[in-house]
């Protein structure tokens, strides 16, 4: 099991900034920024690519999360940054569909290093 899963079934702590029945939105514990959370569906999908016409209501609203979750953060007028990381290559280390939302600086023009 991810550590994501984990942290949804309440067996490694988070700490919580929102949750509702289909999402949990946490800070991340190495943060980027001074804002740093990830946007985690409860539904475990791993692979962007792999996505089902189905599912898309999940990834949609993994967007509405992003956006309240940059509300409550205060930072919707600053801006921030959504970021999904697939694969080695993008760096992601957790296999469960997630969404960072950076923010709290100027983040700088580059996506890529
Ligand atoms: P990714 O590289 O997109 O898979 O990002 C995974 C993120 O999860 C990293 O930024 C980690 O710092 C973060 N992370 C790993 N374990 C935990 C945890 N127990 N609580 C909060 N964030 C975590």
């Amino acid at each position: 099991m991810d550590i994501f899963c984990k942290i949804i079934n309440r067996e490694l702590s988070a700490e919580v900034v929102i949750e509702d029945k289909d999402f949990i939105v946490i800070k991340d514990i190495h943060p980027a920024a001074p804002v740093h959370v990830l946007i985690i569906p409860k539904k475990h999908l791993d692979i962007i690519h792999e996505i089902s016409h189905e599912e898309l209501d999940i990834l949609g609203k993994m967007f509405v999360v992003a956006g309240q979750a940059a509300k409550k953060l205060g930072v919707e007028k600053t801006g921030y940054r959504l970021i999904l990381n697939q694969g080695p290559n993008a760096g992601q280390l957790v296999p469960h569909l997630h969404l960072h939302l950076l923010a709290g600086k100027p983040l700088g023009s580059k996506i890529a290093s």
